[in-house]
């Protein structure tokens, strides 16, 4: 059966949206809206899964949500063509969720390295949400039985995941899902979108690490909030190397900090790495970090100040959430129905 094309995709709201969830993820999400039906979603559920005093407690979760949503209108996502909703209002993502949970299987989990490197040492004191996170994303894509994830690289293990689930659930219910006229299968295996020269943002202060909301550090981030200031700052103090940039793409390999600088302006300008080494290969850093910090604050500048705007009126955003929500939830109480039918839950 050809599963109508559909795109999914979801924002954490957890301290601050970064240039990593920018390049990586957002701006994907504003140039698919041309091509297809788009559903962007806040995931605060899965924002609750690590320790409460990192993800902020309930104020601060209530603003992350608004300020995530703020941030996807301000970049250009139009709420009105497509869906935008916070994930804990459609309650098919939790319920869903649990069959997953059930399809599952602790191998597959335990290999997962967010779950280790958000972890940390001490496992045995991890949240059994966070070890079930990717089994609520599956959950998350298939109750829209999404065709289309756009992600940064570090989401890749997880999209495997969702597909390996689609494909047990469709295995294992194989002959309730041809008796109830669904077909060969009833989730499709969702395609991950990882593409163009930003997929794996990486900190300012460490081409070894991805830029994350979480590193102690500000100065590893640029914020979708910081001022011109501020960015200048942060990019003249990005680590890098005493040679020159080099003119081949080639030359990018052995130097992370040159390479993840030459990605941004790439990719904040539209255009490849190597035509960026063309106009800048061979010149100090100190003349191309000067072009970065016009171009970025050229670039994000408008959206910090229309994200500032927008969060100042919460009654705006939550209605722009509530009527997502309701839109989504005609689609997710669709499937999930099927879903019950499938498995075998008597239902009204
Ligand atoms: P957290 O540390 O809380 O997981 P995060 O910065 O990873 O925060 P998420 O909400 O988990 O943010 O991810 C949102 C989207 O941004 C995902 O598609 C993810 O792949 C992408 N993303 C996150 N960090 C980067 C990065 N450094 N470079 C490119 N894409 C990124
Ligand atoms: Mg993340």
């Amino acid at each position: 059966m050809a599963f109508k094309q559909r795109v999914f995709s979801g924002v954490q709201p957890t301290g601050n949206l970064h240039l990593g969830n920018y390049l990586g993820a957002i701006v994907k999400f504003v140039a698919l809206q041309q091509h297809y039906d788009c559903i962007y979603c806040v995931v605060d559920m899965h924002a609750i899964t690590v320790p409460v005093n990192v993800w902020g407690g309930p104020d601060v979760l209530r603003k992350s949500t608004r300020e995530v949503t703020a941030a996807f209108i301000a970049s250009g996502i139009d709420p009105n063509k497509h869906i935008v909703f916070n994930q804990s209002q459609v309650h098919q993502h939790a319920e869903l969720a649990w069959v997953f949970n059930c399809v599952a299987r602790m191998g597959w989990l335990n290999r997962m390295t967010q779950f280790k490197e958000k972890a940390g040492k001490d496992r045995e004191n991890a949240s059994v949400g966070l070890f079930a996170y990717p089994a609520l994303m599956a959950a998350d894509i298939l109750a829209y039985r999404a065709t289309h994830v756009p992600v940064g690289e570090d989401q890749k293990q997880h999209l495997e995941l969702t597909r390996d689930i689609a494909q047990k659930f469709n295995k294992d219910y194989a002959a309730s899902i041809h008796a109830h006229g669904y077909g060969e299968a009833f989730f499709p295996l969702p395609e991950p979108l990882i593409t163009g020269p930003a997929t794996r943002v990486m900190s300012l202060r460490d081409g070894s690490k991805k830029m994350s909301k979480s590193d102690a550090s500000d100065y590893s981030r640029i914020n979708l909030t910081d001022d011109a200031d501020a960015i200048a700052q942060k990019i003249r103090k990005a680590k890098t190397d005493p040679a020159p940039l080099p003119s081949e793409e080639a030359g990018l390999a052995p130097r992370p900090e040159a390479d993840n600088l030459v990605g941004i302006y790439a990719a904040l300008a539209g255009t490849s790495k190597e035509a960026v080494l063309r106009e800048f290969g061979g010149g100090p850093f100190s003349s191309f970090k000067a072009a970065l910090v016009d171009l970025a604050v050229a670039k994000l500048g408008p959206i910090g100040a229309e994200m500032t705007r927008l969060v100042a009126d919460p009654a705006y955003i939550d209605s722009v959430l509530g009527e997502g929500a309701a839109r989504a939830q005609a689609i997710a109480a669709d499937t999930m129905k099927a879903v019950k039918d499938i498995v075998g839950f008597v239902r009204r």
